[in-house]
């Protein structure tokens, strides 16, 4: 290692690269601190605002001293007294004359200097390989090459810095056969030293230009490019500068006047002729400065290694490599801001509590934004196709996460909602309930569906990224619509179930007043059968149609409470069959409500008291309703026996439920109705089979209006007869005892 080569060692920071830093040592081996030295200077920074300048010629003919008047450099110059090389391989140093003592703009931003190994050979004359080499080298990167040459030499046509010329001009051709897309050109600036002032600097440039053209018409060039001229690939500009040590004064003026020239330029569009400084855009590599190291060192590698130099590769790869590298720079910043969002979702999901996180599509999107703007700003500057790809797989990327992010997001808020809503609904029933029971289902509904869905639309806009369609939820948003109707027919279902349980407990009530009242009737021997049937006023109710009556009250209640359910279902907009379906199932349960409440009236103890009162009414009581006193010439047994017999006809009569025009059971089947369609859906558990509807269930008509069996019956008479007994044997004994008395 050169001993001067101060980028590793531990020295403290500011004077690491006081010498610049050796980008090419004796070794050939490529420093990969460049980039660091670039970092430091704050060239990398600079995008396309930097300038690559490379200086050439003989061997200690004050190339580095040159450049350290130029531009501030410290590189090693030859020791006055010492006569020994100093210069070994490539050095670079930044520019550090950017501005003047004063402050004002002296040269361009950020001009990089790179001071290459004399060529001369004189040290290194086995190794002309090295020349060849740092020549593609410089100029696979600089936009300007200075050729430093004494006055003496130009002319001498077989010097040695002739040599360097061809070998540039043939390497460029080179480079040129595999770039020939570029339109990059360079620029030859011939600095002249130790000018005399004899011989004018016109004269010396004519003399250069002439030998420069026979140098080009003398190499062999590469098929394609015979016909090519050296003016299609270089500009020329000469400079001349006194002796530095005979006249010290003058030698720094020049230098200043020199300096002056390192500026920005460009070509007149009239003349072509340059206006401005030296660094014409066309010179530049447009190399982005924060590429710079991996691209020079990509480009030295093929070089050591005696590859074919391929520039428009080496760009692509360098592109592919920054690209990627930026790519995951901004993927930090985007991770900052993303894995604790992701986190917290998980959690939230792992604990079965999926919750919707709160700013989530502001900061997701802008996280996204400052990503890829930033990638923007700094890969935007290399290969533009090579750019453009790895922009599509750093949004690939980032979309892939956001996109798992907000479906997470969708996902809770849908629960959310959904949960939202179902629980706003049976709140506001309950309410509605405890409030005297007035509410209105549908319009309950609305509000809260209104409500659950602005919610969802707010989230979900807010998740929307412009321009992006995958940010698009209007399906999400569907779906929740959906979900939200299928709560909904749950809900109205649910109400449609309160509604016919309010229903059916009002059609029990009813029947049971309603019906009972008429069993008691039965009680009352003149209410029925107190005077023979026949001669009974058509009008009166009489026994024989009890049955009748039981039917016309309890179509006449079911219907009333039809109405009520139909009227009802429909404001909280159930469906034309949703009311079928009701109204099918309140007739059967009214119908096993009627019939459980007759089962109930002729229950054993009831009918026996019922027929022991229609009796004694009968028995009792003339037929002016008179309590009869009885007297032992009254016929007893004429009368008991009529009342008894009376009595005892109820006992058929009301074993089965018979229509007294028909002599037959009401058509049940055809007043319930067929089953409507839907209703199969229905929980079955509650509607027990009724006979001579449900067919297949095996029991018949004639059974479901069977009110008393057989045994049932015959059991009944008997009792009613010991009953009957029982009151004359006490009517007999009262006689004999009202003559005893
Ligand atoms: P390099 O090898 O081309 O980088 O040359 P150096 O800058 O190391 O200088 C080589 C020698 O030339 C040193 O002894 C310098 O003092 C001397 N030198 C520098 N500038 C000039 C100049 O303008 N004229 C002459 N004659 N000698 C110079
Ligand atoms: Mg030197």
């Amino acid at each position: 290692m050169n001993g001067h080569f101060s980028a590793v060692g531990e020295g403290p920071a500011p004077h690491r690269y006081e010498h610049g830093i050796q980008v090419i040592d004796e070794d050939k081996v490529f420093n990969s601190n460049l980039n660091d030295y670039l970092q430091e200077s704050h060239v990398a920074e600079a995008g396309f605002n930097y300038h690559l300048i490379s200086v050439f010629g003989s061997q200690s003919t004050g190339k580095s001293t040159l450049l350290n008047y130029l531009f501030g450099t410290e590189f090693s110059v030859m020791s006055e007294t010492a006569r020994r090389q100093t210069t070994k391989g490539i050095w670079l140093s930044k520019n550090k004359k950017e501005t003047a003592d004063d402050g004002a703009t002296k040269m361009a931003d950020n001009i990089l200097v790179m001071d290459v190994e004399g060529t001369d050979g004189r040290e290194r004359g086995e190794d002309q390989d090295f020349e060849r080499k740092s020549a593609l080298f410089a100029l696979a990167t600089s936009e300007v090459l200075i050729v430093n040459i004494w006055e003496h030499q130009v002319g001498l046509y077989q010097g040695a810095n002739m040599g360097l010329l061809k070998t540039v001009f043939e390497v460029n051709l080179q480079l040129f056969l595999k770039d020939k897309q570029s339109n990059t050109r360079s620029l030859l600036f011939f600095v002249i030293r130790d000018h005399l002032g004899t011989t004018p600097l016109s004269n010396l440039r004519d003399t250069l230009i002439q030998d420069l053209t026979k140098i080009w018409s003398s190499i062999a060039k590469p098929s394609g490019l015979e016909d090519s001229r050296i003016e299609d690939y270089f500009d020329f500009a000469f400079a001349a500068l006194p002796h530095k040590i005979l006249q010290p004064d003058k030698f720094t003026q020049e230098v200043e006047k020199l300096g002056a020239r390192f500026t920005a330029g460009h070509r007149s569009t009239k003349d072509q002729e340059f206006l401005g400084g030296v660094f014409l855009p066309e010179y530049h590599r447009r190399i982005p400065a924060d590429g710079l190291s991996v691209y020079a060192e990509g480009v030295w590698d093929q070089i050591v290694n005696n590859k074919d130099l391929d520039l428009p590769t080496q760009q692509e790869l360098l592109a592919q490599f920054r690209c990627d590298e930026i790519s995951r720079e901004v993927l930090v910043g985007f991770d900052e801001v993303i894995a604790p969002l992701e986190e917290k979702q998980a959690e939230a999901v792992r604990l079965g509590r999926p919750a919707v996180l709160e700013g989530l599509g502001a900061a997701a999107s802008g996280a996204r934004e400052r990503a890829v703007t930033q990638f923007d700003a700094q890969a935007g500057r290399y290969h533009k196709g090579v750019y453009a790809r790895k922009r599509a797989e750093l949004e690939a990327k980032i979309d892939t996460r956001l996109k798992a992010l907000y479906q997470g997001q969708l996902s809770a808020a849908h629960k959310a909602g959904v949960a939202a809503f179902s629980e706003a609904v049976t709140n506001a029933i309950k309410a509605g309930q405890k409030s005297g029971g007035s509410y209105e289902f549908a319009d309950i509904v609305e509000k809260a569906k209104g409500e659950a869905l602005q919610a969802f639309k707010t989230e979900a806009q807010s998740l929307a990224i412009p321009g992006v369609a995958w940010s698009n939820f209007k399906p999400q948003y569907l779906l929740f619509e959906r979900e939200l109707d299928d709560v909904s027919a749950r809900l109205r279902k649910e109400e449609l179930r309160r509604l016919a349980v309010r229903v059916e407990r009002w059609v029990k009530s009813r029947l049971g007043d309603a019906v009972g009242l008429e069993f008691s009737k039965l009680g009352s021997g003149r209410a029925g059968t107190g005077a023979p049937p026949e001669a009974g006023d058509k009008d009166k109710p009489t026994e024989k149609d009890l049955w009748d009556r039981v039917w016309n009250l309890f179509v006449a209640i079911v219907q009333e409470a039809e109405e009520r359910f139909a009227d009802r279902a429909k404001s909280f907009e159930a469906s034309e069959a949703e009311v079928q379906v009701g109204l099918w199932r309140l007739r059967r349960k009214s119908w096993v409500a009627l019939r459980e409440k007759i089962d109930e009236e002729v229950m054993e103890g009831n009918i026996l008291l019922k027929l022991r009162e229609n009796f004694e009414d009968k028995f009792r009581y003339d037929e002016a309703g008179v309590p009869r006193i009885w007297r032992p010439t009254d016929d007893i047994e004429g009368i008991y026996t009529r009342a008894r017999e009376s009595t005892l006809a109820l006992i058929p009569l009301l074993s089965r439920f018979r229509l007294s025009e028909t002599f037959a059971p009401p058509d049940l089947a055809a007043w319930i109705g067929p089953q409507p369609a839907g209703a199969e859906a229905e929980d079955e558990d509650d509607l027990p089979p009724i006979g001579g509807v449900d067919e297949d269930e095996g029991k018949s008509l004639e059974e479901e209006m069977t009110i008393l069996s057989e045994s049932k019956r015959q059991d009944l008479v008997v009792r009613f007869k010991k009953t009957a007994d029982g009151v004359y044997v006490e009517a007999k004994r009262s006689a004999i005892g009202g003559i005893t008395q």
